[in-house]
């Protein structure tokens, strides 16, 4: 016999199963049921190519039997089984990618006594094995790989370590026994040794089950617990909620109750059905960059792919679920896959009834899309960028912040319903924080006019306005691009008359202006949108944001440094000030101490970074001693 030491982050887990106040003990059963399930899965899915690992008559089952004498409870499945490595590897370590993060979040959440907190992890991250050391003070596996002749013992108390020792097992397949803590019914810990506790936990979360449940009877029978009818080849009418939520946390290990169910049912050109979720809260590792996601593909009842992606685009990776086909090949793999016409079709036909079932829920209950939203919104905008199955759709689901009304984002659709008579675009602004926005020197010729501005706050934004140019026939526009021409064609002639009559006037004084600010600006001139401030800088309709600009360098891309224009306000007292000090001398050193300090005004008020703040320091300070 061989004794070995569980990995700190699976010690952690063991802890907190034997120790946490976590309530809902029984999911012990449905986690161990689970997993029985994925080894027959597994199985029938190496039997494709090896049909002497399943030979003709096998019959797939997952057994449970009690013995209320001793007090124990096994759970015995004739599934792949596991050799001597993969027990200890698939026992004593955690194999999830999240380990790390888990083991920190669980420790943050314990030491703010959050036990609720810690439950959702545990179901976050489906930590399913180890959750059986809730129910029992010691476990015994004896497991016999498919395909192998010797079966392995593994003995663990939960208390750091296991042992593992040569055992016997006439087939294939894994046997776990619990030897059961006391009953402590305050806790959901019924009695399991109990065949009507048995029977009720197991019809409560594993009834969709695809191979039969058997428990065994006193008289030595064996009786079949669940359903087992596959949960998507049933109508959607004829499902519980409470079903599909148990479907749901069975396949992504997720706490809470799916937000949304949604089934397609095709029979024509060929076969298939789907069976998909959108979770209530998006999940912790949605933005990280190796995330795999994709729906679990069933072709005749055999699983033969867990994540593919093929049947998924990326704005809808938070999307989970079936899809089985009769009509696909067994054989396939990703490559086959990616070229089969019929998966793009289902896939096609997923991402439309999935936006179909949102604009749906945007228009019935936009309160409850606010929530979807606010979850997945981000997600969903990047794919108006670059997706042709999407973007269409896409367009009318994008909420945004906006000067219309603080509370709520709203929709594009919404937006041009309360455009203003004369107003010609659909404004907007981007930038990392709307506080800021809100008070930008660029709104104010807007906000005089009472047009509303959305405020682009997420870096996506940047992109998603790189594509969306216009809507409903109504082009998007930067108020911090280009020129300003607001209200009816007679006023806007008149201010462009007068515009330019006024930098005619100044045209010296901004040349002037200009060359020290060579570096950063390509032209100083006056502004139409400026109402209050005195300065702002803006871009050409064909420049980089400054936020876009910035992103583009922070990901390593030589983004070409754009120089701006810098806007004067024709009617602030500084401009007449400096035209003084102009006349009586072009070459005032002055003047280019100023030149440098609305630059920097300038760049503050939109967030950038100044070029040199310990020179704007020097020189705000200079400008105090010499005001009186
Ligand atoms: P998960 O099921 O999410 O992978 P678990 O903690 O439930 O995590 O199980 C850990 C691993 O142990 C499984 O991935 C599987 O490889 C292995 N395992 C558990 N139970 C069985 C079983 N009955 N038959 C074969 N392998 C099993
Ligand atoms: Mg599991």
């Amino acid at each position: 016999m061989e004794t070995f030491e569980f990995k700190s982050e699976a010690r952690q887990l063991l802890d907190l199963m034997i120790h946490s106040l976590y309530s809902h003990k029984e999911i012990f059963l449905r986690e161990l049921i689970s997993n029985a399930s994925d080894a027959l899965d597994k199985l029938r899915f190496e039997a494709l190519t090896d049909k002497n690992l399943a030979p003709a008559g096998f019959d797939p089952e997952i057994l449970l039997a009690a013995d209320e004498g001793r007090r124990t409870l096994t759970v015995s499945d004739n599934g792949i089984g596991m050799d001597r490595e993969e027990l200890i590897k698939n026992l004593g370590t955690i194999a999830h990618s999240g380990t790390k993060e888990f083991a920190a979040k669980v420790k943050q959440a314990r030491e703010a006594s959050s036990e609720d907190r810690v439950a959702e992890l545990i179901g976050q991250f489906g930590v399913g094995f180890y959750s059986a050391f809730m129910a029992a003070s010691e476990i015994t596996v004896v497991s016999r790989r498919a395909g192998h002749d010797e079966a392995w013992r593994w003995i663990s108390a939960g208390d750091g370590q296991f042992s593992i020792e040569p055992a016997d097992r006439d087939a294939p397949g894994t046997t776990i026994e619990l030897k059961l803590r006391p009953a402590d019914p305050d806790n959901e810990l019924g009695d399991f040794t109990d065949a009507w506790t048995i029977e009720r936990v197991v019809k409560k979360y594993s009834d969709f089950v695809t191979y039969p449940v058997r428990l065994k009877e006193k008289d030595g029978g064996w009786r079949q617990l669940n359903s087992m009818k596959a949960i998507w080849m049933r109508p959607q009418s004829e499902v519980k909620p409470e079903e599909y939520a148990e479907f749901y946390k069975h396949i992504t290990h997720d706490w809470d109750a799916p937000f949304e169910t949604i089934t397609i049912r095709a029979e024509s050109p060929f076969e298939y059905r789907a069976l998909l979720f959108v979770p209530s809260k998006p999940p912790f590792d949605l933005y990280w960059r190796d995330l795999k996601w994709g729906l679990q593909l069933y072709v005749n009842k055999v699983r033969i792919m867990d994540q593919c992606d093929e049947l998924l685009p990326s704005f809808l990776r938070f999307v989970r679920g079936v899809v089985e086909s009769p009509d696909l090949s067994l054989n396939v793999s990703r490559e086959i896959l990616q070229q089969d016409a019929r998966v793009r079709q289902i896939r096609k036909r997923i991402v439309k009834k999935v936006l179909e079932t949102f604009e749906k829920i945007q228009k019935d209950e936009p309160a409850r899309y606010a929530t979807l939203w606010e979850s997945f919104g981000k997600v969903l905008k990047e794919g108006v960028a670059g997706d042709p199955d999407g973007s269409d759709k896409l367009r009318d689901l994008l909420w945004f912040a906006s000067s219309n009304d603080s509370a709520q984002p709203t929709s594009l659709k919404d937006y041009v319903g309360r455009m203003k008579d004369g107003q010609e675009a659909i404004y907007y602004i981007t930038g990392e924080d709307r506080a800021a926005l809100e008070k930008s020197p660029h709104l104010e010729a807007f906000f005089a006019k009472g047009y509303e501005v959305l405020y682009m706050t997420d870096p996506v934004d940047e992109i998603v306005v790189g594509h969306l140019t216009d809507y409903d026939g109504k082009k998007l526009q930067s108020v911090g691009k280009g020129t300003v021409e607001l209200g009816t064609e007679e006023e806007k002639k008149q201010a462009e008359e007068a515009r330019t009559e006024k930098q005619r006037a100044h045209a010296s004084l901004l040349e002037t202006l200009q060359k020290p600010l060579d570096e950063w600006v390509k032209e100083v001139r006056l502004s139409t949108r400026l109402k209050t401030s005195a300065v702002c800088l803006v871009g050409e309709e064909s420049d980089l944001s400054p936020r876009l600009e910035r992103m583009l360098r922070e990901a390593n891309h030589a983004a070409p440094k754009a120089k701006r224009i810098l806007e004067l306000n024709p009617e602030h007292p500084v401009l007449a000030k400096m035209q003084a000090l102009h006349d009586s001398s072009a070459d005032d050193p002055r003047l280019a101490d100023y030149a440098r300090l609305l630059h920097g005004q300038a760049l503050l008020a939109e967030g950038t970074a100044l070029p040199d703040p310990v020179d704007f320091a020097r020189l705000v300070a200079d400008l105090m001693v010499r005001a009186d």
